[in-house]
């Protein structure tokens, strides 16, 4: 059986590279991107008036001058005026500094009456203040985005200042949600006693979703041998990625592996030492669509899509890898099995500053509603069985970053 490394690590070397594609601006939040993005000018792009106020030549006030005539006005998206000695421009945030004017007085500290502003007095000013000078953030050409960064809205600004209506990102795979499993029946349908309602398909798709992957249809397939070939095969005809949940582990109906073999699917791994999610299976299709099959138990369902999909969709969309997380335990845990335990935790941080996770009990590998007070989970290592409170370990969150 391999370990939880070596499934990931087997699972990335499988993982085909998404090609680039270009998107427009609006759509391009929570993408990867694929290129540099460079400043199209300086920032700013000219010395900009940081201040409403009056904007003068700082020689006539450090001269002893209170009292200016106000030449004009000059508001924001305004030519920049040439200052004459000895008066002043009226000037608005953001306007470009007047030609020959290099400070600005607030509003605030200057009254204007019959067209003469006069200072406050015993107001002391500096020469350059309230400018931000050209070119201070970064010179035009200075790199500001690096491919492999998931965009930002922060970086959609950055994208929309360097002029740019379409940037260049990661295609989005076509991924098929499939749940198995004759008890399930979805929201919305009319359910019986001894049925389950089916809830691993949806939030996969959300998982997914708040991460970029929207091209990501569902299907509910019986624990029927014909249904299952069919429709699978239908599913790699149309998709480069298929995520079932249901119908890997020993029971009789449990006919996914066997299926997947029939259809071509190249098995890589079935089984992981870990706990939840030992019956996971990874396979290759015939055109390299990659093929997870998660257990049906929710807890594990969403831990293995958490652990081992996301981070290869990730790889395969060329995404910077990211540091490992760590988290302190908050209170000792005691795992016996030789499997690696992935532990639900809340987060919660002490006055020390330190991150402590928390464990929370899940009753049974079914439990999910205990699951939405938890903050992600954490990976105690297969080799002890004791950890004690304090340990560092590998944090692993369930929301996108
Ligand atoms: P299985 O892996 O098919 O043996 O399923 C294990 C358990 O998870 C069973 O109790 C199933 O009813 C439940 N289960 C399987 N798939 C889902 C699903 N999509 N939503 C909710 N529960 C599920
Ligand atoms: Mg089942």
């Amino acid at each position: 059986m391999l370990t939880t490394g070596e499934a990931r690590d087997a699972i990335l070397a499988a993982m085909p590279d998404f090609p680039a594609t270009t998107t427009t601006l609006g759509e391009s939040s929570g993408r990867i991107l694929r290129e540099v993005i460079r400043a199209e000018r300086d920032q700013p792009p000219f010395d900009r008036v940081m201040m409403d106020g009056i904007a003068l030549h700082y020689a006539d006030f450090a001269g002893g001058r209170r009292d200016f005539p106000v030449q004009a006005m000059q508001a924001a998206g305004d030519t920049a005026l040439a200052l004459k000695p000895g008066q002043c421009i009226e000037i608005m945030t953001g306007a470009a500094m007047p030609q020959n004017a290099d400070c600005v007085i607030p509003v605030e500290r200057v009254a204007i009456a019959d067209g003469i502003a006069s200072i406050e007095d015993g107001y002391d000013a500096k020469s350059g203040q309230f400018v931000h000078p050209r070119a201070s953030d970064h010179e035009a050409g200075a790199r500001l985005l690096t491919p492999g960064k998931r965009i930002s809205p922060l970086d959609v600004a950055i994208i929309a200042s360097s002029g740019m209506t379409e940037v260049e990102v990661s295609r989005v795979p076509a991924i098929r949600v499939i749940s198995t499993g004759n008890e399930l029946v979805p929201a919305g349908e009319p359910i019986e006693p001894h049925q389950i309602r089916l809830s691993n398909g949806p939030a996969i798709q959300a998982m997914l979703g708040e991460r970029g992957y929207t091209d990501c249809d569902h299907d509910h397939l019986a624990d029927d041998l014909d249904e299952l070939r069919e429709r699978i095969a239908d599913h790699l005809d149309h998709a480069d990625v298929l995520i079932l949940s249901g119908g890997v582990s020993m029971g009789k109906a449990d006919f996914v592996p066997t299926v997947l073999a029939e259809l071509g699917v190249d098995v890589v791994f079935h089984k992981v030492s870990q706990r939840p999610g030992k019956p996971m299976w990874f396979g290759v299709g015939p055109d390299r669509q990659v093929v997870f099959a998660l257990p049906g138990n929710p807890v594990s369902a969403l831990v293995c899509c958490r652990h081992y999909v996301i981070p290869a969709l990730d790889a395969a969309s060329a995404a910077a890898p990211r540091p490992p997380e760590f988290a302190a335990l908050a209170g000792d845990i005691r795992f016996e099995p030789d499997l690696t335990c992935f532990q639900p935790v809340r987060l919660v941080s002490n006055s020390a500053g330190q991150v402590l996770a928390m464990p929370v009990k899940t009753n049974t590998s079914g439990d999910f509603a205990a699951l939405s007070v938890t903050d992600g989970y954490v990976e105690l290592d297969k080799e002890k069985n004791h950890f004690p409170a304090g340990t560092a370990v590998f944090l692993h969150r369930w929301q996108a970053s």
